[in-house]
């Protein structure tokens, strides 16, 4: 099973696994790209699996069902290009002969879902739309803090080689950001080195890894001492618990530049 981030706009990266016959895409946000790599790989486009509303990843959903006559499927709770299949926490959709765990994962949307899987070749992988960034997550457009600390924390409970499928190469600002809330983090330090001479020779940094998230985002780490701290110097005297250390970088992440 091959996988492949196309790039798409300025920072999305539409998802690809095929089997050398046919494809599977995650989050379409244009059709002409993913067209033109099908055209030339010789790709049956079998399936397009969405997480979440956004136009940036369904924008080119209907052109591509149109052209292809594959089938899409989709959250249960958001509004989205008919007609597809709605599924959401506790089902599994079965792709390319490979099986999908569905989870919600509030936060970013009010339905986002994931799609997980837990072998190809060898490796656990994840869909994860933008709810979890490499160095960060998404923002909180229809969700509340402790949803998405709840949907962050289900995330980080899967393998430690879970490989992870963001939908945006944000992974520099993120880790600048990250570097501010934890100055000190040497596998942070080392990871932005290595992100950042992967960006000049415009490589993508994703996909990620559980155990590697675990380990340099600071959204994972608000049990840490150090990023308790660092909530607690941007709000003196504010509470400690993981909601509100949570709540507290996503708002600084907000205005941070
Ligand atoms: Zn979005
Ligand atoms: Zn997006």
């Amino acid at each position: 099973m091959h996988l492949i981030p196309l790039p798409a706009f300025s920072d999305n990266y539409i998802w690809a696994l095929h089997d050398g016959r046919k494809a599977l895409v995650v989050d379409p946000g244009e059709s002409e790209g993913v067209a033109a790599w099908l055209a030339r790989e010789g790709l049956q486009l079998d399936t397009i699996l969405i997480t979440h509303h956004h136009a940036d990843h369904t924008g080119g959903v209907a052109a591509l069902r149109e052209a292809t006559g594959a089938r899409v499927i989709g959250p249960a709770y958001e509004p989205m290009p008919e007609p597809l299949q709605r599924v959401g926490a506790g089902d599994e959709v079965e792709v390319l002969g490979l099986r999908f765990a569905v989870m919600e994962v509030p936060g970013h949307t009010a339905g986002h879902i994931a799609y997980y899987t837990p072998d190809i070749d060898g490796a656990p992988l994840l869909f994860c739309g933008d709810t979890l960034f490499s160095g960060g997550c998404g923002r909180l457009f229809e969700g509340t803090p402790a949803q998405m600390l709840d949907s962050l924390t289900r995330l980080a409970a899967l393998p430690a080689d879970t490989r992870v499928c963001c939908t945006h190469e944000y992974t520099l600002s993120n880790l600048k950001f990250a570097q501010a809330v934890e100055p000190d983090n040497a596998a942070l330090a080392a990871y932005t080195a290595r992100c950042q001479a992967q960006r000049a020779q415009n490589f993508p940094t994703l996909p990620s890894s559980i155990g590697l998230e675990k380990q340099i985002n600071p959204f994972l780490r608000t049990g840490e001492a150090a990023v308790v701290q660092s909530a607690q110097a941007r709000e003196p005297g504010s509470p400690t618990d993981a909601v509100t250390v949570f709540a507290t970088l996503r708002e600084w992440k907000n205005v941070f530049r």
